[in-house]
């Protein structure tokens, strides 16, 4: 049997590795997101110029990754990072870029895009105390990717983050993001008509996920079941949360796949219904694109909120 060199072995994994088909292309510039709502903007911004992987799938705790060598092995070939910021990623990103030691995407020089850039963060926490338990929103709720207005902010991110590491091709991104804020725009004023009806109206959710959404669609948070972003809630919870939704007549609480199980006890004694709604867009399926995952959203909202009492 012949013997296979270490540097074949490294030649075949690489052969075997993202982008790997593309490099003798265009040679795209390769792209690494945090995850795929950032991965899809990208795209719908760089066009056939770049080539973009997201570190996520959509469906993972963004504040909970554990890095893997797929993805040290992306952000140490990466020409530029994208993140989402404001310490969404603060628990595994800095290990990997540290090491992967890539010079090119090293946060603050342009190869480095945080898109939290110009976001006025809301639930920023008044006081910072660990007492019961880490905070994992200690910069204010990262998760402003959910309000479709805020993805506004992003998409002038990625377009002045590329246009400033690649002014060549500033022309084109800029182009192809007015495009895009176009389509965005116009589904905004679609979805803000729809949601019309419920200005007002309460839900209940388990992570502080939906200030974003709850704020800029006129709705309200009656109540959230984790009462600190990451901290389990106690048991005396149940009580409360399920007592606030009979008053304030809540139709809908929404949890994230794994955090089902408190939400139903509540849903079971009071008449509202549960959405397990993830928090980012899918890198494959029905919810993939920034677009119709926020569309996903916005019609959930539709189906299960109840029309304010006057
Ligand atoms: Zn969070």
């Amino acid at each position: 049997m012949s013997r296979i060199s270490n540097g074949v072995l490294t030649a075949l994994i690489l052969l075997l590795l993202p982008w790997s088909g593309q490099v003798f292309a265009e040679d795209p510039i390769r792209v690494v997101t945090t995850t795929p709502d950032l991965a899809d903007i990208v795209r719908q911004v760089g066009g056939d110029r770049v080539s973009v992987i997201s570190l996520t799938n959509g469906s993972e705790d963004l504040h909970n990754i554990r890095p893997r060598p797929r993805l040290l092995n992306a952000v140490f070939r990466a020409d530029v990072l994208v993140q989402i910021g404001l310490d969404m990623e603060h628990a595994w990103l800095p290990q990997l870029l540290n090491a992967a030691r890539n010079d090119r995407v090293r946060p603050g020089t342009p190869g480095f895009i945080n898109c939290s850039a110009g976001i006025q963060p809301l639930d920023v926490p008044a006081a910072t105390t660990r007492k019961e338990g880490p905070d994992l929103h200690l910069k204010g709720n990262p998760h402003y990717n959910l309000s479709p207005f805020r993805g506004r902010q992003i998409v002038a991110n990625i377009v002045e983050g590329l246009s400033n590491k690649y002014p060549q091709y500033s022309e084109e991104f800029k182009k192809r993001g007015a495009e895009y804020l176009q389509q965005l725009d116009q589904k905004i004023s679609e979805w803000k008509d729809r949601l019309a009806p419920f200005k007002g109206a309460g839900f209940i959710e388990y992570h502080p996920t939906w200030s974003y959404f709850a704020k800029d669609f006129n709705l309200q948070i009656v109540d959230r079941i984790e009462a600190k972003a990451g901290v389990t809630p106690h048991a005396t919870r149940l009580a409360e949360v399920t007592e606030k939704a009979r008053q304030n007549s809540v139709g809908l609480i929404i949890v994230r796949p794994v955090n089902q199980d408190l939400a139903r006890k509540i849903a079971a004694n009071c008449d509202a219904k549960i959405a397990i709604l993830p928090h980012h867009s899918s890198v494959k399926g029905n919810l993939k694109g920034y677009i119709p995952f926020m569309e996903h959203i916005v019609s959930t909202f539709e189906k299960n909120l109840k029309v304010e009492q006057r």
